[in-house]
């Protein structure tokens, strides 16, 4: 059984952008931008955002956080999108979410110019995606697709059960994995599944992304099955200095030992899903989504 170093083949494609970025700005060009918009003081958003922009130092690109009052309106809002769509010195931007209620994420979404959306979210994103034509993936997916590349998994032919459908981890991974060159056979299982244990144990490789702490156990999985697991929960520990410890969907204790690979929460997914943002942005720079 492998464990997945997720910190480990981010540092390594960390370094390989920055080497990139040192290239490009040889060549002459400017460093590639990126800019993220944030909206009101979520806690939680600003940690994002923080390590968004940590990240672009690391590895040479220029960042830009425009931060505006919980109050503005979506007028005001897609006034400054536009800005960033028209603005030849930006390659790539975010919204940073959740937005306040009084502001549609889907219209925000949608004003985008999709040769900037380096989140992967727009629908011109996500159907470039589906048909497999140049563009920005959608960070998670993204990492899990670096992850079995980096440890050379055998993808062709298995039987992948992907547990969850959202828009940004659970039906991009499966319409992904399912595509030539990936050429797996996916199942995707939600909440309405019937039987869902009998489902995931036919799985080669699962991929648990429902955001319920350690509700895959080993009688669910195959004995020799790669296991994914994209979920982070906080729970409660009075082990920790903080009082909360984070767990994933997979209850590793006991799968772990059934596997022939796995990755931890945290270290494995989450380390990743930076590193991707970052791919994308400099993929803006290269103007690769056109
Ligand atoms: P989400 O939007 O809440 O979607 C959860 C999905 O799981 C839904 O499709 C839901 O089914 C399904 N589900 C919920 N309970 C289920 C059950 N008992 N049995 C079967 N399916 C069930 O979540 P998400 O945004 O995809 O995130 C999933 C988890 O990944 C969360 O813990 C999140 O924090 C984590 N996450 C981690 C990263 C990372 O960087 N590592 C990135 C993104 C998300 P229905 O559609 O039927 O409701």
């Amino acid at each position: 059984m492998t464990i997945i170093d997720g910190k480990e083949v981010a540092a390594k494609l960390r370094k390989e952008i920055a080497a990139d970025v040192k290239d490009w700005k040889e060549q002459g060009n400017r460093p590639p931008h990126l800019v993220a918009i944030l909206v009101g003081n979520d806690g939680a958003s600003q940690t994002y955002v923080g390590h968004k922009e940590r990240a672009c130092s690391e590895v040479g690109f220029r960042s830009t956080v425009l931060r505006f009052e919980a109050d503005i309106t979506e007028e005001f809002l897609l006034g400054e999108i536009a800005k960033l769509n028209a603005d030849p010195e930006v390659d790539g931007f975010i919204v940073q979410l959740p937005l306040p209620k009084h502001i549609s994420e889907q219209r925000i979404n949608e004003a985008i110019d999709f040769r900037k959306d380096v989140d992967g979210f727009t629908p011109v994103n996500t159907g470039r995606m589906m048909l497999g034509l140049p563009a920005y993936l959608p960070a998670t997916p993204d990492g899990i697709l670096e992850l079995l590349k980096h440890y050379k998994i055998e993808t062709a032919g298995k039987h992948c059960v992907v547990i969850g459908r959202s828009n940004i981890v659970g039906r991009p991974i499966a319409n992904l994995l399912s595509q030539k060159g990936w050429d797996c056979t996916v199942t995707i299982c939600h909440s309405r599944t019937k039987d869902l244990a009998s489902v995931v144990r036919t799985g080669d490789i699962v991929i648990a992304a429902l955001g319920k702490a350690e509700f895959v156990t080993a009688d669910m999985i195959k004995e020799g099955a790669v296991v994914i697991d994209v979920g982070i929960t906080r729970v409660p520990s009075d082990k920790t200095k903080s009082g909360w410890k984070l767990l994933g969907d997979v209850k590793f204790d006991e799968v772990a030992p059934k596997c022939s690979y796995i990755t931890p929460v945290p270290g494995g997914v989450g380390p990743m899903t930076i590193i991707s943002l970052m791919k994308n942005t400099l993929k803006a720079a290269h103007k690769e989504v056109l």
